[in-house]
């Protein structure tokens, strides 16, 4: 089908709270900028990115997809995905100036745009499209009982809600000091006993050496993960935490690439996988990463950067997707929120990428985009 019009958006979500903080950022709003792909018969497929709802670089993101990719997918064919993402890749003035950043996260949006239009043209959701169903239900894991501005007892009351809830999976966030995390991982584990899997995530903030006090007095707390626990990009330190601690290292969110995975696994700096279909170039990339992942033998958890309304398609489709992060915020305002009951993703229906936005959300948090 040819594409006919291609238009960018931009949507600030507000969070649960008023605001919440991680080690690194402190945020209200979550964005939801993204791309509008129209094909020749009038359907529209959506795609966004995940941001902090900065809306001048936000408007980065818009401005990209407008006057840099908009012109290389108008008239073309929509369903040559694996084709229209080399076109856009491999641009040579794009690749020059960016082969991560602002350019791929717009590739992003643009990407998940066309795998959802495709999903649309042929009547059925993403995970059918990419294959069909693997399970029944996807297992959740609740990030939003555990941001670091959360008090103590308001954190270990969130967790055993959680539980109450039917989660079987929480996470909750390090990065501050290292008493103080010890302290609040001992008290979650202590309040929802040991059944329960607690992975912990420090969003890039502690260096080696905090990193290695802490999983030392950690390790007897069951945890089930060490998020981002270094800099994003640090292989060797990743790789010497790994030799360091039973502890499992998970990441990924912030890296761009297939080959920035394939040079974490190649250096065993990493056991879990947690690419992002917002922060890569869209479902495209991802999936090569999940395909690295599985010749590995290794687990991807995707990371929400869309608060999993397009990995929830991945985890039903793909065997190697095995746990899926909930975090609430955006969910209602999309056509088809993603569904979690008893601490597990039901599969979805509609035909898509579960991408479109609702006419209220449009009404509601649309932002200029100039
Ligand atoms: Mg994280």
């Amino acid at each position: 089908m040819h594409i006919k019009k291609v238009e960018s958006f931009i949507l600030h979500i507000p969070v649960t709270d008023s605001q919440i903080s991680d080690s690194t950022h402190t945020i209200s709003h979550w964005g939801v900028v993204g791309a509008m792909i129209t094909a020749e018969d009038g359907t529209c497929g959506y795609g966004f990115t995940g941001t902090h709802a900065h809306l001048p670089s936000d408007q980065l993101i818009t401005r990209c997809i407008d006057t840099c990719l908009a012109p290389l997918l108008l008239g073309d064919d929509s369903d040559d995905i694996e084709r229209l993402w080399q076109k856009i890749a491999r641009q040579p003035a794009l690749q020059w100036v960016g082969r991560a950043g602002i350019t791929t996260i717009a590739h992003a949006a643009v990407d998940i745009a066309l795998w959802d239009l495709k999903a649309k043209l042929q009547h059925i959701a993403l995970w059918k499209l990419l294959g069909g169903q693997v399970r029944d239900r996807v297992r959740a894991y609740n990030t939003d009982i555990g941001w670091l501005s959360i008090p103590d007892d308001q954190l270990i009351r969130g967790a055993q809600q959680a539980v109450a809830d039917g989660f079987t999976g929480i996470k909750i966030k390090v990065g501050s000091t290292v008493e103080r995390d010890l302290k609040r991982l001992r008290s979650v584990r202590q309040a929802i006993g040991d059944d329960i899997t607690l992975a912990i995530d420090g969003n890039g903030k502690w260096d080696l050496a905090d990193c290695l006090r802490f999983c030392h007095a950690a390790e007897d707390s069951h945890v089930f993960w060490f998020e981002e626990p270094l800099w994003y990009d640090a292989v060797q330190s990743h790789a010497q935490l790994a030799r360091s601690t039973s502890i499992p290292v998970a990441l990924g969110e912030q890296l761009y690439s297939v080959d920035a995975f394939a040079e974490f696994i190649g250096q065993q700096a990493i056991h879990w996988l947690q690419p992002d279909v917002t922060r890569m170039a869209g479902v495209t990339e991802v999936l090569r990463v999940i395909e690295l992942a599985s010749a590995h033998r290794l687990p991807v958890a995707p990371h929400a950067g869309d608060m999993s309304q397009i990995h929830q398609h991945l985890n039903f489709s793909r065997s190697t997707c095995t746990v899926l992060e909930y975090i609430p915020w955006i969910k209602d305002s999309f056509e088809e929120p993603a569904l979690v009951v008893d601490g597990y993703y039901q599969a979805p229906q509609q035909p898509g990428a579960s991408s479109t936005p609702t006419q209220q959300a449009w009404g509601k948090f649309r932002k200029p985009l100039s």
